[in-house]
């Protein structure tokens, strides 16, 4: 498994200031766009310093979201499995069912210290959609979310949430209709409406100040497990697991640990209906270095640097680019990554809500895949935690089809 690294890691100087995580990450975007980059640079520096800033973020996470959440011993999938002890991290518990609303939040805040009342954001299976609109129900913020068409329809539950809580869902009928669809549109925006109008990018992706921001807005994930596994094992944990689609909850679940050398990272990529061109999302399998939507970073392409189509039984990994950070981290050795296929998806998602009356998000159960593997070949005095970024409720009905379950 991982290597401990050469180099120590300068984690806090990262990105530099042209937001590169070393070849990776920059700035790829429209002229008319590198001043609302620029500007919202220098807010969110000024912003991540102030203390004031620092203790509004702090009470909301606290009251509308939902932390602390729980470090979790899995007792009874830690005898199934009869090695390491297992620990969840439940990010499942926080409102709106994931991590998303940490990064939500952070940046509604933002945005109303910089002025701006009009909020946009894409969604690809509506998780981040149905965060971004409870934030902006919550400050009073105009909202509007860009969704494929075809998403919306796989996903019409988070569509009439998203609308109950006052945000306007705009259908995109190009292309494939789905999530890279949906983040075009959504630049498009925001080049148009840039003056008043904040984006609010649902992952640790795009042109920086983005990766290093999303990034920072989940780093109370990791802070929050090493305080709890410290109070309840004495001691950091062997392996830390954790999905990544583009890889902003694994991004805020490692990064306190990315200087404990002894601690094992683990990314787990959507390894679809296998590695074959256009069956899986894996990037770091088969994917190329390239540049989209505003990043350069590992993507699945073919030859022509045509984006390639990728599949996932999880729609929140079902994406062509990982985040920047993550290419760097790669390279570095510092954390390692793993793909799960959907079969084993779908038996971990009905072993895990069996077993610990917990039903997993289909992306966080990629991570509960490898981990059970993991502490399978490990010691029973040694401990992994697993990032269980979200709640699997929005994943029932899918799962039903798939098992061939007629609801209602
Ligand atoms: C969106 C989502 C993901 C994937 O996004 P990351 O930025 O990689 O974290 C993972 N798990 C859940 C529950 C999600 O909603």
């Amino acid at each position: 498994m991982a290597a401990s690294v050469a180099a120590p890691l300068d984690r806090f100087t990262l990105p530099d200031a042209g937001g590169h995580f070393g070849r990776y990450g920059g700035v790829f975007v429209p002229e008319t766009l590198m001043t609302a980059l620029h500007d919202l640079g220098g807010a969110y520096d000024a912003a991540r310093q102030d203390p004031a800033f620092l203790t509004e973020l702090r009470h909301h996470l606290k009251e509308f979201a939902g932390r602390p959440t729980e470090l979790y011993f899995a007792e009874r999938l830690t005898r199934y499995c009869g090695g390491a002890k297992i620990y969840l991290k439940r990010e499942d518990l926080l409102h709106t069912g994931a991590h998303k609303i940490n990064n939500a939040l952070g940046q509604a805040l933002l945005a109303r210290r910089m002025g701006k009342k009009r909020i946009i954001a894409e969604t690809g299976a509506g998780q981040h959609g149905v965060a971004t609109a409870a934030v902006c129900a919550k400050f009073g913020l105009e909202c509007v979310v860009y969704m494929g068409a075809v998403d919306m329809e796989r996903q019409a539950l988070n569509v009439f949430r998203m609308r109950l809580m006052g945000a306007e869902v705009r259908g995109v009928e190009a292309g494939q209709k789905t999530l890279k669809e949906a983040i075009n549109e959504a630049m498009r925006d925001w080049v148009t409406n840039v003056r008043g109008t904040h984006y609010i990018l649902g992952s640790a992706l795009g042109s920086h100040p983005y990766p290093m921001m999303v990034r920072d807005f989940h780093r109370v994930i990791g802070q929050e497990v090493k305080e709890q596994i410290l109070a309840r094992e004495g001691r950091l944990p062997d392996e830390m697991i954790a999905c990544v689609g583009g890889g902003s909850n694994a991004i805020g679940f490692f990064f306190e640990f990315l200087e404990e050398s002894k601690v094992r990272l683990v990314g787990v990529e959507a390894g679809g209906r296998g590695i074959r061109r256009g069956d899986h999302a894996a990037r770091f399998e088969g994917g190329k270095l390239g540049v989209l939507q505003g990043c350069k970073t590992y993507i699945l392409q073919d030859d022509d640097g045509q984006i390639e189509l990728t599949h996932s039984v999880s729609a929140g990994l079902d994406y062509a680019a990982i985040g920047p950070e993550h290419a760097f981290y790669r390279d570095r050795q510092r954390i390692d990554y793993a793909y799960a296929c959907d079969d084993e998806v779908m038996e971990a998602f009905q072993l895990c809500s069996r077993m610990e009356g917990i039903i997993p998000a289909l992306e966080s159960t990629h991570a509960l895949v490898h981990g059970m593997k993991r502490a399978k070949e490990m010691r029973s005095d040694e401990v992994l935690i697993i990032n269980l970024s979200g709640r699997g409720d929005k994943d029932v009905n899918q799962v039903a089809k798939i098992l061939g379950v007629k609801l209602g």
